[in-house]
Order: C-alpha cells, then sequence, then structure tokens
C-alpha cells in the first residue's frame, strides 16, 4: 500500500501539534485514498474513523459520509450492509481490536489502520483536545488544507472534491446497478425455475447472466459423477454466437485445479488474469483480451451440478454484493438444471422405445397433431407410411427372438436413413414402423417408401436366406392427407388398408392408397 503509511507505522514519528497533526493524517490519507483508488479497481465509499480510548469525547472525522457519534461503540451498525466500505482507521491500536471483532463477518469492509504513536496522544491537553475537535469540525468540508512540502492548496481541494464527485458518481451508479440486478434476479427466479426443458434452459440462463452481470464470456461445464470430470456443455459470448474463439475458453485453465476449486465449492474472483497461475494459455487470454473472471460452483444443496464461468474484459466492479447474488442464484441455478435434466431423462424413457431408440407410438401422436396443426395452416401436403416385417414370425420362430431383435434395430436403422430428420419416425407396434413425411404428397411417399423397401430387401440380414423369398424383406402402405382426412386414425386405417394390399399381393412392396 502506501509507502507513506507504512514508513508511519513502521517508525511513527510523534506529532506535537494541531496544525501538523492534521496536516499529516489529512495529507496521507487523501494519498492513500488516491493510491486506493489506483491500485483497487473496486468502488468503495470510505469512511474514516478517529478516536482513542482516552478521549472519549472526540467525534469520528468522516471523510465522505457523516457518521454518528456512537459509531464507534457500534460500527458494525453503522456501516450499511452489503456496501463496499473501506474504513480508514486512525487510533492508538487499543480499541481497534475489539472494532475489528465487530467486522470479522462483515467482508465487503476492508478496514485499513492507521496507529498513531501513543506517546503524541498522551501529551494531547484537555484544552488541545477542544481546539483540536474544533479543527477537525472545521476540517469537515475539507476546505484546503496546506501542505507545506507537497500539494498546493487548490490542488488539495480539487483532489478532495474530486474524490466526493467520485464517490457520488459510484453511489448512484451502483444503486441503479442494484436496482437492474433485483429485477434481473427476480426474473431469473421466475423463468428458470419453471423451464424443464433442458436445452432452453440453458439458452435462458446464458441470456440472463449476460443481461444481469455483463460478462464479455460465460462458459458452463456440468459434473459427471461417473466420471469426476467436468464437461463443457455450453458458452456464452456477449458479442453474439458468431465469435468462434469462444469456444478455445474450454482449454483456458488448467483442469485439475480448477475441479478442487469447483469441489470446493465457494466462489472464486480470479484477478489479473494474464499472468494468473489457474490459467494454462496465457496467449489466448491477451487475444481475448480478458482481464479477470468469476469461477461459481453450483451445487444443488451438497449435490455437485457444474461450474459457471465469467469471463470480463472491461474493469467491472465486481461488489461482493454481486457476488452474493450470483451465490445466491447459483443455487436456484443449479436445481433447476437438476430439475429439467431429470424431466428431460424422464421424458425419453417416457417417449423412446428402449429396443430400436425410435420414439414410441404415444409420441408420434402427439406430435403428428402438432403436425396436423401446422399443415393445416399452410396447407402443405402430408404423407404416412406404414411399414411391417414380412414374415417375422417365421424368422422368429427359426433363429430366435434375439436374432429377431436384431433385425428390428436393423431394420429401424434403415427406415431413418431413408427420410430427413425433419420427418417423424415410431416404432408403431412389435414389427411395424410408422412414418410421417412432413411436406410429402403421395407421389413423394410412395418413392421414399420405395427406396425404404428396396434398401431393406438389399441388406445382408444374417439368416436372410431362410425367409419365404430368399431375404428379409418389408412392405410398405401409404397414403396422403386429403381434406376429407380428419383424424391420424382416418390416415391410418388407410395406409393400414394399404400395406394389407401389399401383402395380399405378395409382399416385399409398396402400395399407395389411391
Ligand atoms: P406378415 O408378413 O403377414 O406380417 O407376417 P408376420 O409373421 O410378420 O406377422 P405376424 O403378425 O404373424 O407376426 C409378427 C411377429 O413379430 C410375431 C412376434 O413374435 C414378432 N415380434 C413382435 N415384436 C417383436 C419384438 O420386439 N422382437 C421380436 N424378436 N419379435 C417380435
Ligand atoms: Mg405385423
Ligand atoms: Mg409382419
Amino acid at each position: 500500500m502506501d509507502a507513506l503509511i507504512r514508513q508511519h507505522l513502521d517508525a511513527p514519528r510523534p506529532l506535537h501539534l494541531q496544525e501538523e497533526f492534521s496536516q499529516h493524517t489529512l495529507g496521507q490519507l487523501i494519498l492513500t485514498l488516491e493510491n486506493l483508488a489506483a491500485e483497487e479497481r473496486r468502488a468503495f465509499r470510505v469512511v474514516h474513523g478517529w478516536r482513542t480510548g482516552l478521549f472519549p469525547d472526540l467525534p469520528l472525522l468522516p471523510v465522505n459520509r457523516h457518521l454518528p457519534l456512537s459509531a464507534y461503540q457500534d460500527l458494525g451498525s453503522h456501516l450499511e450492509e452489503d456496501s463496499p466500505t473501506l474504513l480508514y482507521l486512525f487510533d492508538n491500536g487499543s480499541e481497534c481490536f475489539s472494532l475489528l471483532g465487530q467486522l470479522v463477518d462483515r467482508p465487503e469492509i476492508s478496514v485499513f489502520q492507521q496507529r498513531l504513536p501513543v506517546r503524541t496522544l498522551w501529551s494531547f491537553s484537555r484544552e488541545l483536545q477542544e481546539t483540536l475537535l474544533h479543527e477537525l469540525e472545521r476540517h469537515v468540508p475539507f476546505r484546503p488544507i496546506p501542505l507545506p512540502e507537497r500539494a498546493e492548496p487548490s490542488g488539495l481541494d480539487a483532489r478532495f472534491h474530486g474524490h466526493l464527485i467520485k464517490y457520488l458518481e459510484e453511489s448512484l451508479l451502483e444503486t441503479r446497478q442494484s436496482l437492474n440486478l433485483i429485477t434481473g434476479i427476480l426474473r431469473v427466479q421466475k423463468t428458470i425455475s419453471r423451464e424443464l426443458d433442458f436445452e432452453r434452459l440453458l439458452e435462458l440462463i446464458g441470456d440472463t447472466l449476460l443481461e444481469t452481470f455483463r460478462f464479455q464470456l460465460g462458459e458452463l461445464e456440468l459434473w459427471v459423477p461417473e466420471e469426476s470430470r467436468l464437461v463443457h456443455q455450453v458458452t456464452w459470448n456477449m458479442n453474439g454466437p458468431g465469435q468462434t474463439l469462444s469456444q478455445h475458453l474450454q482449454i483456458l485453465l488448467d483442469v485439475e485445479r480448477e475441479i478442487s476449486l469447483f469441489q470446493a465449492g465457494a466462489p472464486v474472483v480470479m484477478d489479473a488474469l494474464r499472468r494468473h497461475p489457474l490459467v494454462l494459455n496465457h496467449r489466448l487470454v491477451e487475444i481475448l483480451g480478458l482481464r479477470f473472471a468469476i469461477l461459481l460452483p453450483l451445487f444443488a444443496g451438497e449435490e455437485k451440478v457444474g461450474l459457471l464461468k465469467l469471463y470480463y474484459g472491461h474493469p467491472e466492479v465486481i461488489s461482493p454484493m454481486r457476488l452474493a447474488w450470483l451465490e445466491e442464484l447459483s443455487s436456484l441455478m443449479a436445481s433447476a438444471i437438476l430439475n429439467a435434466r431429470e424431466h428431460t431423462r424422464v421424458f425419453e424413457l417416457a417417449t423412446k422405445d428402449g429396443l430400436t431408440s425410435l420414439h414410441n407410438r404415444r409420441y408420434f401422436e402427439e406430435q403428428f397433431n402438432l403436425e396436423l396443426a401446422r399443415t393445416r395452416r399452410t396447407g402443405a401436403p402430408l404423407s404416412l407410411l406404414m411399414l411391417d416385417v414380412d414374415n417375422f414370425k417365421t424368422y422368429n420362430d427359426r433363429n430366435g427372438h434375439v436374432a429377431g431383435d436384431h433385425v428390428l434395430v436393423q431394420v429401424a436403422r434403415l427406415v431413418k436413413q431413408g427420410i430427413r430428420s425433419v420427418d417423424l419416425i415410431a416404432r408403431y407396434g412389435g414389427e411395424e414402423f410408422i412414418v410421417l413425411l412432413t411436406g410429402g404428397d403421395l407421389g413423394v411417399g410412395r418413392s421414399v417408401a420405395e427406396k425404404i423397401r428396396a434398401a431393406v430387401a438389399d441388406f445382408d440380414f444374417p439368416h436372410g436366406e431362410g425367409q419365404p423369398g430368399g431375404r428379409l424383406t418389408v412392405s410398405i402402405g401409404v397414403a396422403e392427407l386429403k381434406p376429407s382426412i380428419r383424424s391420424l386414425e382416418d390416415l391410418i386405417r388407410r395406409s393400414d388398408a394399404a400395406l394389407y394390399q401389399a401383402k395380399e399381393q405378395g409382399r416385399n412392396r409398396v402400395v399407395a392408397a389411391g
């Protein structure tokens, strides 16, 4: 810190006169404040206390805010909750311990103590005390105090005013930021806790965090307990998703140290990123222009969920209050992520077929209704394929159920390869598959079906030669959505009828409903 203060602390010079006293202390105070402001990026309030046990009437000298006389006895209650404060104490040391004791649980308050030489204080008479008090009160609005060896009065005055104005501006900014923060957090709480779709939840978290905490780059990693690993999940970029450099964020930090930080569970502010020992790739930090970062472990109760990393490129004020809020949010985000992940898993279990991993019939029906509504609006065509494995009973009887299962998995694969990702496919029953071709009319349906039929017939299934006709085949019925068709049942009935015809006509063929 300030060399002057240090020097003073190491070898206190006796201060005798009221004039000298105020010149020195106030002059040093200004210097210290300036140095602190330059050294620390943080905005802080400065409160200046000055008292000794020997002079109980001596008031606190507020530098840029006024504290009542009683403040010294119960200082903690006079300092605002949650606002970063630098407490500058001039003290003979004897009372400082009890004072510091009051403040141990208040990390937002940094205390800087300057001990006055006890010897000097003893020499203050009651009369001098009063004069001093008077002097101090006169100096509260900070009229210039000449510092003989250093600054001009006007310069000093200007510096004081500069501090005051800066302080007021910062207070205003802080208040505004606090308001934004509160609204942001309320919104996060409302939206995040409700979102059950995992992908959408991550998007939402990114958007809200960006808006509220204004970082430049953000990354979320999720904890995989089986592998004791953090796995990259998503990157958020203040400058939009076009910025490709952000993907390199994953290799920015030393993984092992990152994991131990994560497991400790407490948020960490990484300052001076360019020189930080946790950073592996200092060059990248420079290219990305990153200055500092916040690592925020996400825990839902005891359960480890993930690690949130927010990187900043600009000198942002990360007040203890903001950190505390981020920490508060972290458990909220963690449980939302857990919920959504569990929901997605259960949803998949409920909507997917265990053997082929295709969707099941129930899911198909739900999605079909959505598709139907959309088609009605746009007037786009829609066709349905109903596919059934030929003589599958024979295959099972000859080769066993397990071999039959393998055939179903392979057929599912071939059908999937024959359609586009926007088309809807499901395992409809035992050896029956259903496909909805969006935007395809009967002609398209027929040709897609024909392609699938040929792919299955050409595939070399084990023991396929034992099937009637010497290979394993499928039959497919196709139907098109018409204005007269009102429901999925109607459409299925028509494609089923076409499938029946295909079977009748000798199997391994496609029939379109006329
Ligand atoms: P067709 O050409 O007329 O369709 O004759 P098919 O033998 O395929 O028709 P059928 O409906 O008589 O037999 C269907 C068989 O499919 C009977 C059933 O054991 C089998 N099957 C249904 N689900 C599964 C499954 O999950 N695994 C296996 N291995 N076989 C299944
Ligand atoms: Mg069947
Ligand atoms: Mg069959």
